[in-house]
């Protein structure tokens, strides 16, 4: 007799898919198999067991110049939880001079007590810490960090090319994993500054200045230094042709190459910038063609891309739109909660099978994020665990959702399947579609 069984529902994970019943004790599972028996017992038939999903790039309460991300770390992970998230992964930004360790000291400050589900961290390594403080790392990766954030553009934040060279060959050494934003960022604000001097200050010139070349172009070039330096690379929220042909023939080289995409370039298309709210679309990398689109659901469904997550980072409609100038509007969509039913429903309609829908949304980033003990329904796994109703219709709606943010680029929009119930370490924390877990019940999770 179990504590708990999740009884009666498919089971998917990311290599098989079988009727099986779940049994929970504490915080882990304990069993998968035929007729468990529970003293309490949930009934899962007609759905599919899943392991919690994992959204391993969101930005919670991140100041973006004057603006900060309006999820708090309190909010936003009880919205990812409703849509059946159990693990994010948002950022430490050290300001220059400051250390690494006391950057993520005062991150977790922010999050621990706050979150509702377990969540890790990225170390980002802004220009003036690549030039003078990479002999921090190892303090860095001993307090639980794995990953660490470059970038090819923001001009705090950007490495040239002999910056992230040694940052890559010192993380080889060291043993962590490079993320990078690629998009080649010295172009890029020249074409912005040309831009607003030729006074075209519409939210399409967003995109015309952040062009699909330059960030194919970043992408081949960061490449090319990651095997000189031998090391590892994932490059985050990659959107288009250019930079997906660059990722491919890498990995088809044999170098070790990741690749991630989010809801915005698999759902939405630069039409959008043109659009009466187009302010309202502006991310980085911009919103691409429908020809960008339908490669990067090849690559998802090959297994190029091995990670969808979000890149959440809501602004108030208000803030977006109030900004005359493109160049001034804070960048960033939301989508934390809907991104586990909008990549179902892709699945549904024949784009990837469920089973490829588990590996990108939950296993493969748990696993490339070495989060111990997360992203599989298997016995000694935390039971983090979805219950997944594929027969729940939910039209999307700023209204309905529960992030902290008054739209959402996915208004109207029917989604067949969302998440019944959610547990996060064997907590029953969304039941029957609504939030029930204690307040700060999430974990800062070690990686690594
Ligand atoms: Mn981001």
């Amino acid at each position: 007799m179990y504590e708990t069984v999740i009884a009666g529902g498919q089971v998917v994970t990311a290599g098989a898919s079988f009727q099986a019943d779940v049994a929970i004790r504490g915080e882990r599972i304990v069993a998968v198999g035929l007729g468990l028996e529970g003293q309490r017992v949930i009934d899962a038939l007609g759905c599919y067991v899943i392991p919690g999903a994992v959204d391993a790039h969101v930005h919670l309460q991140m100041w973006a110049g004057r603006y900060r991300s309006s999820d708090t770390f309190a909010s936003g992970t009880v919205a990812a939880a409703l849509g059946g998230t159990t693990t994010v992964i948002d950022f430490v930004e050290p300001e220059d001079e400051q250390a690494m360790i006391a950057a993520l000291v005062a991150r977790r400050c922010e999050a621990d007590g706050q979150v509702a589900i377990d969540y890790a961290l990225h170390m980002t390594i802004p220009a003036w810490h690549a030039e003078y403080a990479l002999s921090e790392i190892p303090a860095v990766m001993d307090a639980g960090i794995y990953s660490f954030k470059l970038y090819q553009a923001y001009r705090r934040l950007r490495l040239d090319d002999a910056r992230l060279y040694a940052t890559l060959k010192a993380l080889a050494h060291h043993g962590g994993l490079p993320i990078l934003h690629s998009e080649n960022g010295p172009v890029i604000d020249l074409l912005r500054a040309e831009a607003v001097r030729g006074n075209h200050t519409e939210p399409v010139w967003h995109a015309r200045t952040r062009p699909a070349e330059l960030e194919g172009q970043a992408v081949s070039a960061a490449l090319g230094l990651a095997r000189l330096a031998g090391s590892p690379l994932y490059i985050v929220h990659v959107s288009c042709a250019q930079a997906l042909e660059a990722v491919v023939s890498a990995q088809e080289r044999g170098q070790v190459v990741y690749a991630e995409t989010c809801p915005q370039y698999l759902f939405l298309t630069e039409d959008e910038l043109t659009g009466e709210n187009g302010r309202l679309y502006i991310c980085a990398p911009p919103l691409r063609t429908e020809t960008d689109q339908a490669l990067l659901w090849g690559a998802v469904e090959r297994g190029h891309v091995q990670v969808i997550s979000t890149d959440h980072c809501p602004f108030a409609a208000q803030e977006k739109v109030a900004e005359a100038v493109f160049a001034q509007v804070p960048g960033g969509l939301p989508s934390i909660e809907a991104r586990l039913s909008l990549v179902h429903d892709s699945a549904r309609r024949g784009l990837l099978t469920l089973n490829q829908w588990v590996a990108r949304c939950c296993t493969q980033p748990a696993q490339l994020f070495r989060l111990p003990h997360k992203g599989d329904v298997a016995p000694g796994f935390d039971a983090d665990l979805v219950v997944f109703d594929p027969e729940r219709q939910v039209t999307l709606s700023s209204q309905w959702l529960h992030e902290n943010v008054d739209w959402t680029p996915y208004e109207g929009i029917s989604l067949g399947g969302w998440p019944r119930h959610v547990f996060s370490r064997g907590k029953w924390i969304v039941r029957h579609g609504e939030f029930h877990g204690p307040a700060g019940w999430g974990r800062f999770l070690f990686a690594g």
